[in-house]
């Protein structure tokens, strides 16, 4: 089973991605981008989904230092918002894919499918 690590700091934003994600994923969590960071390292999951909005260290800072760390794992910019300028930075900052909230659960299984199988 494929492992996502999943970094949201909102607990429903979480337990609404666990549910969609736990039937084909083994998931784990991380409460902000610190510790996506570190559990990235400890964890080694295949794909990354990075709330960008997070204290201590936010999803953008977060995904540039998994990549300078050498993570080539898919990442997935999770936001609340679908302006241009956010999906901008989150690809500069390294992301491959960004999804604007409200998540829906059939977007989502179609966007992890489809990183997972490039
Ligand atoms: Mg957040």
């Amino acid at each position: 089973m494929k492992k996502i690590l999943v970094a949201e700091d909102t607990e429903s934003n979480y337990l609404l991605l666990s549910i969609i994600l736990r039937k084909e994923y083994e998931v784990c969590r991380a409460h902000d981008g610190q510790e996506a960071v570190e559990k990235f390292e400890e964890y080694q999951p295949d794909m990354i989904l990075m709330d960008i909005k997070m204290p201590v260290m936010d999803g953008l800072e977060a995904t540039r230092q998994i990549r300078r760390k050498g993570g080539r794992l898919p990442i997935i910019a999770l936001t609340a918002n679908a302006y241009d300028s956010d999906r901008d930075k989150a690809f500069k900052a390294g992301c491959d894919d960004y999804m604007a909230k409200p998540i829906m659960a059939p977007v989502l299984h179609e966007m992890i499918k489809k990183h997972f199988s490039e």
